[in-house]
């Protein structure tokens, strides 16, 4: 106890972060993961609880040390000591303080509170998991990526210029070397709301796929890409899933709660055209596994695309950013594909100008895991911005989520010369 309030001594930072609980929880389990698929790499660090609880996080005043303090919870099953990411945070260790769990954190580098998210996820019966803490810590000392999908990562605009230039088509630029930060501190960030529902906090957070650097095995394989859609086989993947939210919208909506939709309407229109569709995903679950690395999970989805031998793969995302004013709507494919890129264009051009949508973001190369190690014509939609309000509200309405398919398969239908 006396350790604790020694540590409270030197705290520069307080954010509550979890309300209304009373009863006592068990903190059950930790794991912990790096996610280099975000503008800026963090550790996900994700607590299981028996219920909810009533947490501060501090960060002391060197930045180095994070401390949570998890009201009346109990250790109980989850590691006391962990060994994490030295780039970003390297270990945690768990103590008993009384009634009270005491998570401290270790990072190489000083953070401050906007490198720091906490947030909770709710108890999860369909998929059997119990109530979550989300502690997220950014890495410090690096660019944020804008369009992280690109070869080379553009630098950062939406600080640098008013919200409109920064609207525009992101060019893949050097990343500076500089580091930067994207607001100023002010007395306002540190003090959280406490009304505020969790997932609030992770708007801030853009989560897409990951890039990963190595060279694709080249495979010959037998795809068709002429002759009509019918009889075609056509892989679906809904992007995110299970344990994995994806981005996160100002007002909670979440990517998996999008791109399955999308993906359900899109195969019954394209199997009334006659094509044969596989999802990757049915149903709200990660496709690998729960906590799966990023790779597995990817290649869990590619494996599914590559083992159907599917002549079409496409993979539904919905886009997020800092900047809530950006919006759009953009296809990705593996540069190095004439049949890829074909289809991005074809899908491109219906989806682009959907009514209630910031615009035309183009069809862009991306060196993306999954359009690189699928072995037939790939691509990624990203059906405007999660992040921005308006395309948000968009997003959630079930007939924007149809039209949405609609042009989807009428894209496919092109391309395949329906
Ligand atoms: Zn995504």
């Amino acid at each position: 106890m006396r350790k604790l309030f020694a540590l409270l001594g030197m705290l520069v930072l307080v954010l509550p972060v979890l309300f209304g609980a009373t009863k006592a929880a068990n903190v059950t389990d930790l794991h912990w993961v790096t996610r280099n698929d975000a503008p800026i790499p963090f550790v996900r660090m994700v607590f299981s609880l028996s219920s909810p609880v009533h947490a501060t996080a501090s960060i002391s005043s060197s930045g180095t040390s994070t401390t949570l303090l998890l009201k009346n919870a109990t250790i109980a099953g989850a590691p006391t000591s962990i060994v994490m990411d030295d780039g970003i945070a390297k270990s945690a260790t768990l103590s008993q303080s009384g009634p009270d769990t005491v998570v401290k954190i270790e990072t190489p580098r000083a953070i401050d509170v906007e490198d720091l998210k906490v947030f909770t996820l709710k108890k999860d019966t369909v998929n059997n998991k119990p109530y979550r803490m989300v502690v997220d810590i950014q890495k410090k000392g690096v660019t944020p990526r804008d369009n992280y999908y690109g070869k080379k990562p553009a630098a950062p605009v939406a600080e640098k210029v008013p919200a409109k230039a920064a609207e525009v088509k992101a060019t893949p630029k050097e990343v500076s070397k500089a580091e930067t930060k994207p607001t100023p501190k002010t007395a306002e960030k540190i003090v959280a709301k406490p009304a505020k529902p969790a997932p609030k906090t992770e708007s801030k957070q853009p989560v897409a796929l990951p890039v990963v650097s190595e060279k694709p095995i080249p495979q010959v394989v037998n795809y068709r890409t002429t002759g009509g859609i019918s009889g075609k086989i056509i892989v679906l993947d809904p992007g995110h899933g299970g344990s994995d939210p994806g981005a996160i919208g100002p007002t909670g909506l979440q990517e998996k709660q999008v791109t399955l939709p999308v993906a359900e309407y899109l195969k019954s229109i394209l199997e009334a055209k006659g094509a044969k569709v596989i999802l990757t995903r049915t149903t709200d679950v990660d496709v690998y596994g729960p906590h799966a690395s990023g790779v597995d999970e990817l290649q869990a989805r590619v494996n599914v695309a590559n083992g159907n031998q599917a002549d079409a793969f496409m993979s539904i995302h919905i886009n997020s950013f800092s900047n809530p004013n950006v919006g759009g709507i953009a296809t990705y494919y593996f540069d190095g594909s004439d049949q890829s890129k074909k289809l991005a264009s074809s899908v491109q051009g219906q989806i682009a100008e959907h009514s209630g949508f910031n615009g035309d973001r183009g069809i862009q190369p991306g060196n993306l895991y999954v359009l690189r190690h699928s072995l037939m014509p790939s691509i990624l939609v990203e059906l405007g911005f999660i992040s921005n309000p308006t395309e948000e509200g968009h997003l959630k309405e079930s007939s924007t989520q149809k039209d949405f398919a609609n042009e989807l398969a009428k894209g496919l239908e092109l391309y395949f010369g329906g």
